[in-house]
């Protein structure tokens, strides 16, 4: 099945499950998170709270309410610090994980935004990379369809740079 990598907004995603990338407590906060908690409406919010939190690396699934995703999986990225605490590992789980939890709901189309690389400062372009290995990987032996949502620029003009065969130029 196919991997896409677009530029956009991911709350506008029509598919069956959007990533979200959360922090520990799940209970909301900026970027991404809060773009999708301010689509979706409050009963996210309150479903969000019954989960009790979420480590990182795990994913969570809720419903997506008024977002045209049917489901939200909720993952928590690694926090750059310098590369040598792990990072490149547990951003490869919140992928696979996110990944098995949309496939054990019965998902067959997923998309993603840049897991780590706004507030949690993990460089853009090790970001990217490890998004496009895992799901590259993933997708070696499962049947999915995985879009990879990227809101700013800079990370768009690198994916098209360094993995031009996935980006759709939809403009
Ligand atoms: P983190 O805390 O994991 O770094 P952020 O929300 O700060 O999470 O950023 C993660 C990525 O999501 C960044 O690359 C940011 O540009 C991107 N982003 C922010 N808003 C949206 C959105 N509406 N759709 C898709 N990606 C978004």
């Amino acid at each position: 099945m196919p991997f896409t990598i677009v530029q956009g907004d991911i709350t506008q995603q029509h598919v069956d499950a959007i990533v979200n990338a959360a922090n520990h407590s799940l209970l909301g906060g900026g970027g991404v998170d809060g773009a999708i908690h301010r689509a979706a409406g409050p009963e996210l919010l309150a479903e969000c709270r019954t989960l009790g939190g979420c480590d990182t690396g795990q994913a969570k699934l809720t419903r997506g309410y008024r977002l045209p995703a049917t489901y939200v999986i909720h993952t928590v990225g690694p926090i750059w610090r310098d590369g040598r605490h792990r990072e490149r590992e547990l951003l490869t789980a919140c992928y696979r994980n996110s990944l098995h939890v949309a496939q054990e709901q019965g998902c067959t189309t997923v998309a993603f935004p840049l897991i780590s690389a706004g507030v949690y400062g993990y460089p853009k372009d090790q970001a990217l990379q490890a998004a496009v290995e895992t799901v590259e990987d993933f997708l070696r032996t499962h049947n999915l369809a995985v879009t990879l949502v990227l809101f700013d620029r800079e990370a768009w003009v690198m994916a098209r740079e360094q993995y031009g065969t996935y980006v759709a130029d939809l403009r």
